[in-house]
């Protein structure tokens, strides 16, 4: 009997941890990454700067719940000796709103002597009078309906635009954050529901609580470090610098691949909506089309410890702030293996929805936000060393109606073809992980 053959497209995370779960679960299927760019991690990027560490895209991983499948790909790796754990300061969060930085609460105490105490009693009183509502809505229309628009303005406003670079108004509830809905589904209330709720088993090894009680983990030279181990293992297979000139699918996949031609029996696409319609019939090519990217300008900044006081993981900026900064998160803070010595890194994420790539690159970002942080902590301060990239299509949203475009994308696609990416099931490094997992177990059909 003939090997099955597959192609991947794309080596990200996605790419790299679908390779991995297929050699590990059907040894027998031949299969190669083919990659645009000359490395792989795509999104994944940490670079080494002498003594610190500078995160391009994600910084950490949530060890809890859905986390550990991560956590236990960590291990199979080899790599437990390199994980670092965010240092307990990580579990303080501020917001800047109204001229100064409040914490948010993170423990009993913390939440009763919160200033936004009244606020949050407001909204559990809404909230427990809520009734259902079955169908998809915005993130704002939701909240405003459980906890009142207070609340939708200071923290999901913030929240959304720091973790998605999204617009509440815009973005769907089912999709983004489908755990409020399902909980809305059960009692109505979400407040109510989630006192009865137990968190999704994800059939991985369940790890001691020394370690899931950390709010996030990652490694002493940063996240690059699981894309380097995946690539050494998947080394035999991935193809850099790979012009893609046309894919035909019919019983089999041509791959037109540098001008030659390979046939596979089933192709698997990570890479984005947008590059991925170029290769596809005009439904699903309009379908993949619709899905739009918010561009995000991240700047990393090196400083000494002595310059800045501030204790917590970071900072989000609500919207209603009118600044081109969305929030600053204190890598070193979180992780201190992240800067030796003196020293501190942060990174000011700016742009975000509300934003074009065009108007983004019309500002001065490194003077703005040099001159929002001291506006935030009251003071200049010397700056070491400083870098920015500006991330043009940096993370999907998750639009009102984007189940149903999931869904189509699902329906539309060739029976040879299996979409996934950071727009199809979770933007998260632990969504990706865990569905490049479930399909690539479940590939022989
Ligand atoms: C600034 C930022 C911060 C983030 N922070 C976090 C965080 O803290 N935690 C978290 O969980 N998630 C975070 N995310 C989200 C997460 O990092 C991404 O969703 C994830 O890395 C995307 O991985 P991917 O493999 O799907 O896509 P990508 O990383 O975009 O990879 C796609 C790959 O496909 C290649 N490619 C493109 N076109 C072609 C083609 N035609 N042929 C072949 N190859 C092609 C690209 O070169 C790339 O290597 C962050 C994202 C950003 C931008």
């Amino acid at each position: 009997m003939q090997r099955k053959k597959v192609a991947i497209l794309g080596a990200g995370i996605t790419g790299l941890s679908f390779a991995y779960y297929l050699s590990k679960y059907h040894p027998n299927i031949e299969f190669v990454i083919l990659e645009e760019s000359d490395r792989a991690g795509g999104v994944v990027f940490s670079e080494k700067k002498e003594e610190c560490v500078f995160e391009w895209g994600p910084r950490g991983v949530r060890p809890k719940g859905k986390g550990q499948v991560v956590l236990e790909l960590v291990e199979e790796l080899g790599l437990w000796e390199a994980l670092v754990f965010a240092d307990d300061k990580a579990k303080k969060r501020y917001l800047y709103h109204d001229g100064k930085l409040q914490v948010l609460p993170h423990s009993l105490r913390s939440f009763l002597f919160s200033p936004y105490l009244k606020l949050f009693l407001k909204a559990f009183y809404k909230d427990i009078r809520a009734v259902k509502h079955d169908e998809d809505e915005t993130i704002a229309n939701f909240v405003d309906r459980h906890f009142g628009v207070e609340l939708r303005n200071l923290f999901f406003d913030s929240m959304v635009s720091g973790i998605w670079a999204g617009d509440v108004e815009k973005m769907s509830v089912s999709a983004t954050l489908p755990l409020l809905k399902k909980l809305e589904r059960k009692k109505g209330s979400v407040i109510k529901a989630l006192s009865s709720h137990k968190a999704m088993s994800v059939g991985s090894k369940q790890y001691s609580k020394d370690i899931t009680s950390k709010a996030l983990f990652s490694f002493k030279d940063g996240l690059q470090t699981i894309v380097e181990a995946l690539k050494e293992h998947l080394q035999a297979h991935i193809e850099y610098d790979v012009k893609l000139d046309r894919i035909d699918f019919s019983e089999q996949v041509e791959i037109v691949v540098n001008g030659e031609s390979r046939f596979v029996d089933e192709l698997i696409s990570t890479i984005p909506a947008h590059k991925l319609s170029v290769y596809v019939k005009s439904d699903l090519s309009t379908l993949l089309n619709s899905i739009h990217y918010s561009p995000v300008a991240v700047l990393n900044l090196k400083l000494l410890k002595s310059e800045l006081d501030f204790d917590g993981f970071g900072f989000l900026v609500p919207s209603k702030e009118n600044s081109v900064v969305l929030g600053m998160v204190a890598n070193s803070n979180t992780f201190p293996q992240h800067a030796k010595g003196n020293w501190m890194v942060n990174t000011v994420m700016m742009g975000g929805a509300r934003y074009t790539v065009e108007e983004l690159r019309c500002l001065d970002l490194k003077e703005k936000s040099k001159a929002f942080l001291e506006q935030v902590f009251g003071k200049a301060f010397t700056i070491e060393s400083e870098e920015l990239k500006m991330i043009d299509k940096a993370i999907p949203q998750y639009e009102l109606g984007h189940l149903d475009k999931v869904r189509q994308i699902e329906v539309l696609s060739p029976k040879n073809l299996t979409v996934l990416g950071n727009y199809m099931y979770g933007v998260s490094l632990i969504d990706i992980v865990l569905k490049s997992k479930e399909l690539a177990k479940n590939l022989i059909r």
